[in-house]
């Protein structure tokens, strides 16, 4: 699955997850459908450290169309660490960060390889 784009209404739930979640990092998986994103599996369980990521692949579950993920970097930049590029390789297609100040510009999305990818808001 060739993943192209992100529905409004998820983009905007993952920036508001962002807000709420503040001063905690969450993860979530995302789903998509015909190319577009348009799920959020959230993760039981809070996610508070970058170590968390190899928790989080043990709860995907079995046959679950996964798109990627998303998580939120509640004081830095939305650039990839050095865990996330690690976790980015072993799972799904697309990764979405979301950083401050949690609106609509504040986000980028990488590929596997941590290389920026190009998703249109539909
Ligand atoms: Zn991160």
């Amino acid at each position: 699955m060739f993943v192209r784009a992100i529905e409004k209404e998820t983009l905007r739930l993952l920036l508001e997850m962002g807000k709420s979640s503040h001063p905690n990092e969450y993860m979530v998986m995302l789903g998509a459908e015909d190319g577009v994103i348009n799920t959020v599996y959230p993760i039981a369980g809070t996610v508070t450290s970058e170590d968390s990521a190899s928790i989080f692949m043990d709860m995907i579950p079995l046959g679950m169309g996964l798109a990627g993920t998303a998580h939120s970097h509640p004081e830095g930049p939305y650039t990839p660490s050095d865990a996330d590029l690690a976790t980015f390789a072993e799972t799904g297609q697309i990764h979405l960060i979301v950083g401050q100040p949690f609106d609509e510009t504040a986000w980028a999305a990488y590929g596997r390889n941590g290389q920026p990818k190009h998703l249109d808001i539909v």
